[in-house]
């Protein structure tokens, strides 16, 4: 390179020198012809070191044009001396001159020019940051500078001209980002606390963000604790942030032991200790009562035992235990609550219509009579007439159930009652009567379960249609059946 433009300075050299000589001059007087060389001299210089300078530049990027400029210029020197040798009018050696020097000027421009690329030239402030290719690609560098540095990054300051430079100068995206975010003052370099690629915290360099987890781990693990980790993935960045993120962030000591970072210190020690064991619920189903009943016939008690096991906390809170061993001191008693699975009967019109006055409380006794859609109450307790019983209307045939657990103490037939059944319950107090029965199917002395089929509906002694009256004897004195089965 340094050749090829040496050959060009040689080249104007010559020409100017010829020129210099000054036999054209010869009728100027010898004052005016001093004053004359002088400022042609000095222009001369001018001219010849701004040539060798542009061409020089333009050869430093163009490997390709100054292959060509060298091949090139002892041609053009060649012909421009062999020129001037022959020619003899004092105007066209001028004019040989002048064609010469711009013969090359006009090379050095061209070469110049042709390796000249139009740029954009990227400012942060006051700063020029380089060169990149496009508008486009300025735009982007902006885009990610922003985005590269946390905090509230002045992106009015970036300022993108439009220039024309050598190849060589224009840099691509990645360098000039990095240039900008590490030149540019209000930007600083720091590590960043991310918990769950969350940047929550930013501490002046590695070490300090290190020390000040560290500190955590050991005020955690006082007493005994081991340190099992952290309950969220926790890591340290290096990253760009401007000075007042970095105030405003800054990583301190409460907010990280109070958890305010989103995420906590595990640790965990071996603890013994005792125990509740909570009872169970179970409960036992039965088709003897209407769905409505329930009845707990056990009580729940908790149980104690003790326990070894590694016990877990997270800052410093209890947070779990892995149980290592156990012992029971006392077990627990489950609780079991009895529930009914009998449908409870539909009825259909009558004279009163059992579905209004249908309870939800738990009957102690099974409806003694089949609900098939056209059983209904008829007459309840009292009634106006002193009616002692219940009397549930029902066509003759329809199934008739024992209301309780008992033993059957009387089978047989009265004028009053027609056929009657008598059933003895285990409470030794209290008896069931279900009489105008068309058919008794149990004999004296049988023992019956709650809704057993035990007679059939009629009209047998001193009844007006089909129906069963029902009654309850507590020690002897008949009581209102009504509630006892759900009614009311
Ligand atoms: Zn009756």
């Amino acid at each position: 390179m340094y050749n090829s433009h040496c050959v060009l300075l040689q080249l104007c050299n010559h020409l100017w020198c010829y020129i210099l000589k000054g036999d054209y001059l010869f009728t100027l007087n010898s004052f005016k012809k001093e004053k004359v060389l002088k400022t042609v001299k000095s222009i001369a210089v001018k001219f010849i070191t701004f040539v060798v300078k542009v061409f020089y530049e333009a050869c430093a990027f163009v490997k390709s044009a100054y292959a060509v400029a060298r091949k090139k210029a002892p041609v053009v020197r060649e012909l421009v001396v062999n020129f001037l040798k022959t020619a003899d009018s004092m105007k066209v050696k001028i004019l040989s001159v002048v064609m010469a020097s711009v013969c090359c000027l006009t090379i050095t421009v061209i070469a110049y020019a042709v390796e000249q690329k139009s740029a954009v030239q990227v400012y942060y402030g006051n700063n020029s940051y380089g060169f990149v290719r496009d508008m486009k690609v300025a735009d982007e560098v902006c885009e990610s500078v922003r985005k590269s540095v946390h905090g509230k990054f002045d992106i009015d300051n970036f300022k993108l001209q439009s220039v024309t430079v050598a190849e060589n100068m224009i840099t691509g995206h990645d360098s000039i980002v990095r240039n900008i975010i590490e030149g540019v003052d209000s930007v600083v370099s720091v590590s960043g606390l991310y918990v769950d690629s969350i940047l929550v915290a930013v501490a002046d360099n590695y070490i300090v963000a290190q020390d000040l987890i560290n500190q955590g781990i050991k005020h955690y693990t006082a007493d005994g604790f081991e340190f099992k980790g952290f309950d969220k993935v926790v890591t340290i960045r290096d990253i760009y942030v401007t000075h007042s993120f970095l105030s405003e962030k800054r990583m301190c000591w409460d907010k990280l032991i109070g958890g305010q970072y989103g995420f906590g210190f595990v640790t965990s020690r071996v603890e013994n200790y005792d125990e509740e064991i909570l009872f169970q619920e179970t409960t036992k189903e039965s088709s003897k009562y209407y769905s409505t009943y329930k009845k707990v016939t056990q009580k729940g008690k908790n149980g104690l035992r003790n326990v070894t096991a590694e016990v877990q906390y997270v800052n410093g809170v209890k947070n779990g235990a892995f149980e290592m061993e156990s012992t029971v001191i006392t077990p627990a008693v489950d609780k079991v609550t009895l529930v009914g699975t009998k449908l409870k009967p539909v009825y259909h019109s009558g004279y009163v219509l059992a579905t209004k006055i249908m309870t939800n409380e738990p009957s102690e006794m099974v409806f003694p009579v089949d609900c098939n859609g056209k059983t209904y109450i008829s007459s309840f307790w009292g009634d106006g007439r002193g009616h002692k019983g219940l009397d549930i209307a029902a066509p003759r045939g329809t199934e008739i159930y024992a209301a309780a657990d008992g033993v059957v103490s009387y089978v047989g037939y009265r004028s009053d009652y027609g056929y009657l059944i008598i059933v003895d319950h285990p409470d030794g107090k209290t008896q069931t009567y279900y009489s105008h029965n068309s058919k008794n199917l149990v004999k004296k002395g049988e023992t019956v379960t709650a809704g057993q089929f035990i007679a059939k509906v009629g009209a047998s002694g001193n009844a007006t249609g089909n129906h069963l009256h029902f009654a309850v004897a507590v020690n002897g004195t008949m009581v209102d059946p009504a509630r006892m089965v759900g009614l009311k």
